[in-house]
């Protein structure tokens, strides 16, 4: 099962991807660079149209696609946005597009070589799922289910899985085998994958939730005619820790806007009418509601709770068979407010491509799955490092140095609501266009200190004539507050 093409790419004959939203699909179609055929095994059966299905109940709410994400999206199946485009999804500046109310305030807008897609998560899913289908080594078998992994002759190896079609009811289910050289498992934050190791003798891997209680509640609206905003997109973040309230709207294709409001720890937005309007109308500003008051809603209001923050380290499980993966949120799923989800999965994607062209498949599983839990750090760190900001998060608390971030985070996007240059770094490292570690770069840490400097010496000078006031008026209130917000 175990060769070498003449480049020194692994090759291997038949691989199995278990779960088919974005990251099996982008997974699918890696694999096929490296096997004669690729078999992708999917529960639900697949709509022909851009609807939503059960298997990712996600698929109702506002998916952004991160720029980094979208360049992946490009590499592995060329022409896929002009196919979006051509579909109707719009292209979106999105420093300059997008009204984005920050923490600090209004985030500086001006035009910027920054753009993403704005569209339905079903549309991208059937434009990617449409373009894999054509290549002529996949397989695909909706309606199916994974039942369990097989094991191998040999120990450490799985011979395949288990699978069973999803028969009407009046048919018998009938299980078969399906053996595979490779097994990848893509089936989302749900995974039965840890249960289905340990049936197998294998440790399950060691789990990690952050829940930061968040709720989604979405709907899609047809636009007003006369709609004259400057803005084809609009985000309304919350305000740690006290504003727990945030909403997003999204051009998206159909002339139509999808928008999704967001609440934590017993702020959950509602799902009925009055009460989705009225959480609209409570975020910190009214620019979402303002739009949508008089737009016709189109779809009932869809809710959605699974958003913990929740990884599975299998890059230290004791033992995995070698020939078995896991990629996307399966191993990884993040609090999706951050945008990550997608974006990290084709990360995932490309992280096996790196593994299959470098050497053969022995060892594959270990090398794969700690190359991986290196590329999820970042982002992890970013999802959980900001629900740490709330109080009512749940598993675990902030180290010392996210309460420092938190501090450098905060001038940072203080600084992103008037300077271009370093809004333009903020908007390059939250699109993972470049690594985190560019918020640190001179011309956004020589801006951070001088705003920093500067705030020291006002606060001393404010403090000064604080004394003198409190001195000749003593016990002012207002003095006393001054000083404080210092
Ligand atoms: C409310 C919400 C909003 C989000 N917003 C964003 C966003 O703005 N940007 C972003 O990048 N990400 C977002 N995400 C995350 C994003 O949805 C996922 O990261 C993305 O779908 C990739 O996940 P996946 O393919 O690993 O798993 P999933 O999307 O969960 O898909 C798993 C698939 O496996 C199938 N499956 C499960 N079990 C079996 C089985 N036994 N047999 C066969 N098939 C099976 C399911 O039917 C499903 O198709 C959001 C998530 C949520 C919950």
């Amino acid at each position: 099962m175990n060769t070498r093409a003449n480049d020194g790419r692994a090759q291997g004959r038949h691989a199995v991807v278990l779960g088919g939203s974005l990251a099996g699909l982008l997974a699918a179609r890696v694999l096929t660079d490296h096997f004669e055929e690729v078999t992708l095994i999917e529960r639900d059966a697949y709509p022909d149209t851009s609807e939503a299905r059960k298997g990712i109940p996600q698929a109702n709410h506002v998916h952004g696609l991160l720029a980094r994400g979208r360049e992946i999206l490009e590499e592995l199946f060329p022409g896929v946005q002009e196919e979006m485009i051509a579909a109707g999804a719009p292209v979106v500046d999105i420093a300059n597009e997008i009204a984005w109310f920050t923490p600090a305030g209004w985030g500086v807008r001006f035009p910027s070589d920054i753009m993403v897609l704005s569209f339905t998560r079903p549309l991208l899913d059937l434009h990617v799922r449409r373009r894999l289908a054509e290549h002529p080594r996949v397989k695909i078998l909706d309606n199916t289910d994974v039942l369990r992994l097989l094991p191998g002759a040999e120990s450490n190896q799985l011979a395949g899985v288990l699978i069973c079609p999803r028969a009407s009811e009046n048919d018998r289910r009938v299980a078969k085998e399906l053996r595979a050289d490779l097994v990848v498992d893509t089936t989302g934050r749900a995974s039965r994958a840890p249960h289905w190791l340990k049936d197998l003798g294998y440790e399950p891997p060691e789990e990690i939730v952050i829940d930061a209680r968040l709720g989604y509640a979405s709907r899609l609206y047809s636009i007003p005619e006369n709609f004259d905003g400057d803005w084809q997109c609009a985000y309304v973040q919350a305000a740690p820790p006290d504003q727990k309230r945030g909403g997003i709207l999204f051009k998206v294709e159909g002339n139509r806007w999808l928008v999704t409001l967001i609440g934590r720890a017993g702020e959950i937005p509602p799902s009925d009418e009055p009460g989705f309007l009225e959480f609209a109308r409570s975020l910190r500003v009214s620019t979402i509601y303002d739009a949508i008051r008089s737009a016709e809603p189109i779809t009932p209001i869809k809710t959605h709770r699974a958003t913990q923050n929740r990884l599975r380290r299998y890059e230290r499980a004791k033992q995995l068979p070698e020939n078995f993966l896991l990629l996307g949120d399966s191993v990884c799923a993040f609090n999706p407010v951050y945008g990550q989800g997608m974006t990290t999965a084709a990360l995932g994607a490309m992280t096996l491509q790196q593994c299959l062209r470098e050497q053969d498949l022995s060892g594959l599983s270990r090398r794969f799955q700690k190359r991986l839990a290196k590329v999820i750090a970042a982002p992890w760190m970013l999802a959980i490092g900001e629900d740490y900001r709330y109080p009512e998060t749940e598993g675990g608390s902030p180290s010392l140095m996210t309460r420092f971030m938190h501090r450098y985070m905060d001038r940072v996007v203080q600084l992103a609501t008037n300077s271009v240059a370093v809004r333009t770094v903020l908007l390059r490292a939250f699109n993972m266009l470049v690594p985190p570690t560019a918020l640190f770069q001179p011309r956004v840490l020589f801006r951070v200190l001088l705003q920093f400097f500067n705030s020291k010496r006002s606060c001393n000078e404010d403090s000064n004539r604080n004394d003198i006031r409190s001195g000749s008026l003593a016990g002012n209130q207002p003095a006393q507050k001054e000083r404080l917000v210092c």
